[in-house]
């Protein structure tokens, strides 16, 4: 449907709004007012104004409703979703057992300016009114210029460091790079006549910075006969597992086929994890296809959001790369969608719409007609048996694109290990002895500790309790450059006590090692050698860039991180990688904690010696044995995947029988038992031979953000009859047996905490 789409002619239409029931809700046509399927419209609900969306025409109203309300108004003059679009987010509601209102409410940009307003005073928009169209991709910006005058007194730092960046006509969004309180500094330094200060509107920039355009390299064999099969999909349509190890050159493959796509007029979606939408890869998008391109992510305005949403709708853009909420962007004739890192954990959105943007990838470019193509080193159990099941066409890159070999690992059990050199029982001699040679040698070393702070927690020596979160039952982390305690689901944040909360004894002590601490100790034992850290306390966006380059400029020795040094970055300096404790994934309460394992070991072990000179891996562990270990030390993932498979067959789960997560969370712990024994009755009521019912209990984290969790999981290898269960479970949610914004189904869980 094109913003041209059909005026609906029928009294009545059904309204999907965002309120938590499996529901639409039947609204009257007012006299003059022409809707279309896709509108925005604010209609009354509860004597308030919502604002939901057209799903379609009806002749009747339900039966037995006598009193039925007008549709207030619209807020956008053109449908916000294109057919394509909502038909698919209608087919993904109905898959995950989600609201539709809900759903579309996650999809949709935020409402235009003006929208809200109207939609308090409802009201219809006036002929020629747009309020969507306003000011897209136009924003006032201040410039300020320097006026000859000498400043009589003198400046402060501040002050002087934004005059000093004054370059003739300068726009404040530069000045802010500088000193982040720009603004009331100019407005200072204007009353003291130092600046004269203009706003004026301007073309929103798209990018701060250019990138030289490149074009693609001959591509490998390898390269080559993967090209082959997805570029002969481009008619029809097609969904294929690109398995290839890190640096395979797997990008280049997906630059390569959107580049045939656009040449056949076509517009593509390339979703990849939040944490690997590094500038650096989207430079390279920029380098081969300009900036004809939308980057969506979290971290946008919504203004931001907006620009990229609407210039897709308008066409002006049929390129999209973005996070997982980029699955939604209304890309025009859609021919590719990639998701790059398919296996990774950000794709499953965990409130909310709970849906699995990779699923889903693969389910709107089959309902397009588009060639589906999931990348990965380390594929999802679920994704590699549905390549050997041949739902997805599997396409292997064997090697490094540069043939560069993968680093050889060496395992360090640590259960074995004669006191460390430094005395600090994680770094073994052996990585320590690793580490001296490579800061020797001139090269740079990745040391890669999943906790970030000092401590991941502070015990009471005296009495033996741990400080926890007020509001969640976990232990608060050390974090001690800032001096706080902060517990890392919630945020929340505490000035490190002198005595323990329960037993008031001055004996609280740090437990275990985070970044913080290792970063302290690296720098201590390794002195002189630079060592910088790099993990979410650090680093937001920009910063992760920053950086990085100080790596790249060789600025850097030896660098500590979290999770994010193990994505995509190409950093040629380093020859040593060592893990400082491989196990930590391995211990979840969860069935995919050997496959998590797995994957961030075989990731960490990919960014060593990617330049000229070879490197080395070092995993040290308690669990020498275990097979994701093992496998990833190898670089083997079939190995990983047989083993695996065959446990997961053993239990039923996920590839080989399927899950819904029925929880409740409450801030009231007896409301949430009682509710989730009610849901749980319901489901045992329904549940057949082939269905199981497992708990109900309370979850790993029993508490968190002040709410009681509780929650029982269904499981079969009969997808059909589970999800009668899982809807029976919907229904009673829907009809109050359990309070519906306090009750969710999780279709196919990740979260298994
Ligand atoms: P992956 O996405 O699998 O990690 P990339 O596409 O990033 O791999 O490729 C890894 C490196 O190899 C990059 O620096 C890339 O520019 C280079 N590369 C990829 N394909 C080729 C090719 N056909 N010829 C030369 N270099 C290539
Ligand atoms: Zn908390």
């Amino acid at each position: 449907m094109s913003p041209e789409a059909d005026i609906i002619r029928e009294p009545f239409v059904e309204v999907a709004i965002p309120v938590p029931l499996r529901r639409l809700f039947t609204y009257r046509v007012p006299e003059g007012l022409e809707l279309r399927v896709g509108d925005r419209v604010a209609v009354p609900f509860h004597r308030r104004k919502v604002a939901g969306f057209v799903i379609g025409g009806r002749a009747e109203p339900p039966e037995g409703v006598t009193r039925i309300m007008k549709v207030a108004g619209m807020l956008e003059r053109d449908p916000v979703f294109p057919e394509e679009l909502l038909t698919f987010l209608e087919r993904a509601a109905t898959y995950y057992m989600a609201p539709l209102g809900e759903v579309l409410r996650a999809a949709a940009p935020a409402m235009p300016k003006g929208a809200m307003k109207r939609l308090r005073e409802g009201g219809f928009l006036a002929e020629g009114e747009d309020l969507a169209g306003k000011s897209v991709g136009r924003r006032v910006e201040l410039f300020a210029t320097r006026t000859e005058t000498e400043p009589e007194k003198r400046l402060g730092e501040r002050q002087q460091r934004v005059l000093d960046g004054l370059d003739g006509e300068t726009p404040l969004t530069k000045l802010r790079a500088i000193e982040p309180s720009a603004r009331s500094v100019l407005k200072s330094l204007a009353k003291r006549g130092l600046v004269t200060l203009e706003e004026r509107e301007i073309e929103d920039e798209l990018f701060a910075e250019p990138v030289e355009r490149d074009s693609a390299p001959t591509p490998t064999p390898a390269q080559g006969l993967a090209m082959e099969q997805l570029t002969g999909a481009l008619e029809g349509g097609g969904a294929f597992l690109l398995h290839g190890v890190t640096g395979s050159g797997k990008t280049e493959v997906y630059l390569r086929l959107i580049d045939e796509a656009r040449a056949m007029g076509k517009g593509a979606l390339v979703l990849v994890p939040e944490i690997a939408l590094t500038p650096q890869l989207v430079s390279r998008f920029r380098a081969r296809f300009g900036d004809d391109l939308a980057v969506l992510h979290s971290a946008l305005k919504d203004r931001e959001r907006d620009i990229a949403w609407r210039r897709l709708r308008r066409g002006e853009v049929s390129l999209a790369v973005g996070a997982r909420s980029a699955l939604f962007a209304p890309v025009p004739n859609l021919g590719v969608v990639i998701v790059d890192e398919e296996h990774d954990g950000s794709f499953k959105q965990e409130d909310g719409f709970r849906y699995h943007a990779r699923d889903m990838a693969l389910l709107r470019a089959h309902r397009a007609g588009a060639v589906c193509v999931l990348g990965s080193a380390t594929p999802s159990l679920e994704s590699f048996e549905n390549a050997r099941r041949g739902r997805l066409t599997l396409l292997t890159l064997p090697e490094r694109a540069t043939k560069r070999q993968l680093p050889p690992v060496e395992i360090v059990d640590l259960r074995r290990q004669p006191r460390s050199p430094s005395g600090e029982s994680l770094l073994s001699g052996t990585l320590h002895r690793a580490i001296e040679r490579c800061v020797d040698a001139g090269d740079q070393a990745i040391l890669f500790l999943n906790r970030r702070g000092f401590a991941p927690s502070v015990r009471c020596t005296a009495c033996g309790k741990q400080v926890e979160c007020p509001a969640c039952s976990v232990a608060l982390t050390e974090h001690r450059r800032t001096r706080r305690l902060r517990c890392h689901y919630c945020d929340f944040q505490r000035a490190v006590p002198t005595r323990c909360d329960t037993c008031e004894a001055p004996a609280l002590e740090p437990m275990g090692l985070g970044t913080e601490q290792l970063e302290d100790k690296l720098a201590e034992v390794f002195a002189p050698a630079r060592v910088a850290r790099l993990d979410r306390d650090v680093a937001s966006g920009r910063t992760v860039e920053a950086i990085l380059d100080r790596l790249r400029r060789r600025e850097v020795d030896i660098l500590v991180g979290t999770q994010m040094v193990t994505k995509g970055h190409d950093l040629p300096g380093v020859t040593l990688v060592g893990v400082i404790l491989a196990d930590h994934s391995l211990a979840f309460p969860d069935f995919r904690a050997a496959e998590r394992t797995f994957q961030l070991l075989a990731q960490v072990a990919g960014r060593a010696g990617r330049g000229d000179r070879e490197g080395k891996v070092f995993f040290q562990t308690f669990n020498p044995d275990a097979v994701s270990i093992q496998a990833a030390a190898k670089h083997d993932y079939e190995a990983f995947f047989r083993a695996e498979s065959a446990a997961r067959r053993e239990h039923l789960y996920p590839p080989h029988g399927h899950l819904i997560a029925i929880r409740v969370d409450d801030p009231n712990e007896e409301r949430a038992r009682d509710s989730i024994g009610k849901l749980a009755s319901v489901a045992r009521r329904y549940t057949a031979d082939r269905v199981e019912l497992l708990g109900p209990s309370p979850a790993p984290i029993g508490k968190l953000r002040t709410r009681y969790r509780f929650r029982f999981m269904l499981r079969s290898d009969d997808r059909p009859a589970l999800r009668k269960v899982g809807a029976a479970v919907a229904h009673a949610i829907d009809e109050g047996v359990a309070n519906p914004s306090r009750a969710s189904v999780d279709v196919d869980p990740v979260s298994m905490l």
